[in-house]
């Protein structure tokens, strides 16, 4: 049976009712957390301009998503579009999928913006993010309010070393938009063999300049920060003053127990990664979520019983998985998604290839974070891990 345009819209007409703008408005307003506003337009259209907390659901995915998107069948929806055809037609397909409390909003986005009801507009994407990102666009945890999220993320790795290098490619590449990196080391062709943002035409170059030629070259798109300095007590406080998360790339004692301390004061989360040989580990610490990493380990270990990578040697390529999830872990906490690594902390055996996941908790008699802490200010970290004199200050970057 051939139906015209007309026929088909009368149809949809009989079974979606319209609503008004203004009716529209006054619905949000009295029970607008529990109405569906979907917004059926164009993702193009839907970036340009639409209503408040719309869930944006275009035409053509409409079958697709929406049994994902909104599983309760009797939800409240409005649907509306540009002018309020589509939004009929989406609004009829609907209640033949079973969605009893359909509507459709008459006249749509335009007529909405007509009546000088508020909306909003997402940021813009250039033509280039738009290709760039377009495999995050897709994700309904991405999507692009998440990938906005990275865009203004600011995030400090501590160490372009064996850790670092990792996390920084992939956080570059996903947009994360400032990527501050600390390391006052140059490239070395010995670090090379896991140290993979630099290379061998660079021996010689500060790594936070080589970091940045990779990392711009990768995705000119990302602010790199290159800070050619090492962290101390006297500059941390600077340092992570504008970044949301640390990354703990170090490969020393000193370093690490300063980076934990400075984010439990400074209330930052610490994504930590350490490497040994063949094994590696990767935690989350997040100040008042879960443990610190002085809840772990309150004391270090006497000088020259923990040797670095330098002393000990590494696999190569183990950095790359630690630093990989770090990468990951990041992405997570700018993002909101998922369950972070925090109170957990995953061990790698390479050589086995086990992974296992230990289970942390916050020590109430941790100095730093506990109950009643003892440590409340920054101390001299060399001389609190037996460093000063005697022993050569470790390699800053694993
Ligand atoms: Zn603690």
């Amino acid at each position: 049976m051939k139906r015209t345009y007309q026929e088909l819209m009368a149809d949809a007409r009989k079974v979606v009712p319209e609503v008004t703008v203004d009716e529209v408005k006054s619905r949000l307003a009295a029970n607008g957390k529990d109405v569906v506003l979907m917004d059926v337009r164009e993702r193009e259209e839907y970036r340009e301009g639409h209503l408040s907390g719309a869930l944006s659901l275009p035409r053509g995915f409409l079958e697709m998503r929406v049994e994902e998107a909104v599983p309760d069948r009797d939800a409240e929806i409005i649907a509306y579009c540009q002018g309020g055809t589509r939004s009929l037609i989406a609004g009829k397909i609907l209640k033949d999928m079973g969605y009893r409390n359909v509507v459709s909003m008459a006249g749509g986005f335009g007529a909405w913006k007509g009546a000088g009801h508020e909306w909003r507009a997402d940021r813009q994407f250039s033509a280039d993010q738009l290709q760039r990102y377009s495999r995050h666009f897709i994700l309904p945890e991405v999507g692009e309010s998440g990938q906005a999220k990275l865009l203004d993320a600011r995030v400090l790795l501590i160490g372009a070393g064996g850790l670092g290098s990792p996390t920084a490619y992939y956080l570059a590449a996903a947009g994360v938009g400032t990527i501050g990196i600390v390391d006052d080391d140059v490239v070395d062709r010995s670090n090379l063999q896991r140290q993979i943002l630099h290379s061998d035409d660079r021996v010689g170059m500060p790594k936070v300049e080589s970091a940045q030629k990779t990392l711009q070259g990768l995705n000119p798109d990302v602010k790199v920060i290159g800070y050619r300095e090492r962290v101390t007590s006297e500059n941390v406080r600077r340092l992570f003053a504008d970044y949301d998360i640390i990354v703990d790339g170090c490969d020393n004692f000193p370093t690490r127990y300063l980076v934990n301390d400075a984010c439990v004061f400074m209330n930052k989360p610490n994504v930590h990664g350490s490497i040994f040989q063949f094994e590696g580990q990767a935690t989350v610490f997040w100040p008042g979520k879960g443990p610190c990493y002085r809840c772990l380990f309150p004391e270090p270990p006497p000088p020259g019983a923990a040797p670095s990578c330098q002393e000990a040697g590494v696999l190569g390529v183990l950095p790359g998985l630690v630093g990989c999830v770090q990468a990951v872990e990041t992405m997570k906490l700018i993002l909101g998604v998922g369950r972070p690594l925090v109170g957990r902390l995953l061990h790698f055996d390479t050589l086995a290839m086990e992974i296992k996941t230990l289970k942390l908790r916050r020590d109430p008699e941790c100095p730093v974070c506990g109950d009643r802490p003892t440590v409340k200010e920054l101390i001299d970290y060399e001389e609190f891990c037996g460093l000063r004199g005697g022993h050569d200050a470790p390699s800053p970057a694993a």
